[in-house]
């Protein structure tokens, strides 16, 4: 588990179990809950539709044995009713605004019941963009909540009655892979709903899409040109567990998540010019378009793209090979950005 969030979520817990820290504690909830719905946003804003159905590690045990889509679905289900059936007793966000037609979504349940192409097959369906706005929904309604939670509300139990009203809904599937859930939430206290589902659950399910992505941008990856439009190698770059290469639809490098259209400048630009990379084009040397626009901080980059024109791509992973092996990416583009002609110099000596 992330050691930042895991922390967090100790220490919040800690916090809210004493009348003199809880309010501490909730504002502490409210910063890890942020924190992991960033994560959230920038999967949904940056990764193409096709990659929420995929189930890259395939069916097994364990939160990323799921797909992207459905991890997002069963989270915010999951919250919806516990937060609305159980603990309100009023309306789930799902059923309200006609958020349930919007995500086209064609079940109600928390999706534990399903696997495999089910899970597929669901997952392709549902619009994810607009369960992504129903996952913030739920989100807030959540927070609403939690900002009028007193101390005293933290030992509340449920009874039968709120057992029964979980079962009426029929948003649990009878089915043995998710009917305990209705046993395990009445089991506890608002206390142990807040670890799970409201904080806990969501680190466990964030990592898991955290890992799914990851592994969707490494099965990319596999047999694509190691060297990106812009000159920067791929196989040595700080990024690579987490960007599936600016030469696939996984592209989630720096500078195209921070495009308007998540596409880096320099690979549109070389796509329009019809060029391999920005190392055949004849502007290299003055352009600042894109990661050449940040002058020294990326330097190193337009040092690299003019040697793989004098020598070419495969005389540069080779050299990359060598200072990688000495130095890490940080300090190689720290010396190899202090000026340019500097920069291609320090290359051209590691070729010997
Ligand atoms: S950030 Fe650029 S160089 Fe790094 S892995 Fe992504 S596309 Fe490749
Ligand atoms: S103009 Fe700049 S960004 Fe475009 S291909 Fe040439 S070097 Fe690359």
């Amino acid at each position: 588990m992330d050691t930042e969030w895991s922390n967090k979520n100790k220490k919040m817990q800690t916090l809210i179990s004493k009348e003199m820290t809880f309010a501490e504690g909730i504002k502490l909830l409210f910063e890890l809950r942020a924190q992991l719905f960033e994560q959230i946003t920038s999967i949904v804003k940056t990764f193409p539709a096709v990659a929420f159905y995929q189930m890259p590690f395939g069916m097994g045990e364990g939160n990323q044995h799921t797909t992207l889509a459905w991890s997002l679905w069963h989270l915010f289900r999951i919250e919806d009713i516990v937060l609305h059936t159980l603990i309100l007793k009023d309306e789930q966000v799902l059923f309200k605004d006609g958020w349930l037609d919007k995500t086209n979504s064609p079940i109600i349940t928390t999706a534990n019941e399903l696997d495999g192409d089910a899970m597929i097959d669901f997952s392709e369906v549902l619009n994810i963009q607009v369960t992504y706005e129903y996952c913030k929904a739920v989100m807030e309604s959540t927070n609403q909540m939690l900002e009028r939670l007193q101390f005293a509300d933290l030992k509340r139990t449920f009874t039968t009655a709120d057992r029964e009203r979980l079962v009426a809904s029929k948003c649990v599937s009878p089915e043995e892979s998710s009917v305990w859930l209705i046993d395990y939430w009445c089991g506890k206290n608002i206390a142990g709903l807040i670890k799970m589902p409201f904080s806990r659950h969501w680190i466990m399910h964030v990592e898991a899409m955290q890992r799914i992505k990851n592994k969707l941008c490494q099965q990319a990856k596999k047999g694509v040109d190691q060297i990106a439009y812009c000159g920067l190698s791929c196989a040595h770059c700080f990024l690579t567990a987490w960007c599936g290469s600016c030469r696939t639809i996984y592209n989630t490098c720096s500078f195209a998540t921070c495009s308007p259209d998540g596409v880096c400048p320099n690979t549109a630009c070389c796509k329009e010019k019809g060029l391999d990379g920005c190392y055949e084009c004849s502007e290299l040397y003055d352009c600042k378009k894109g990661f050449y626009s940040l002058g020294k901080d990326t330097n190193a980059i337009r040092a690299m793209a003019l040697f793989i024109q004098k020598h070419g791509k495969t005389e540069l992973l080779r050299v990359l090979d060598k200072l990688h092996s000495k130095k890490k990416f940080e300090k190689i583009q720290e010396i190899l950005g202090e000026e340019i002609d500097q920069g291609l110099k320090i290359l051209e000596e590691w070729r010997k």
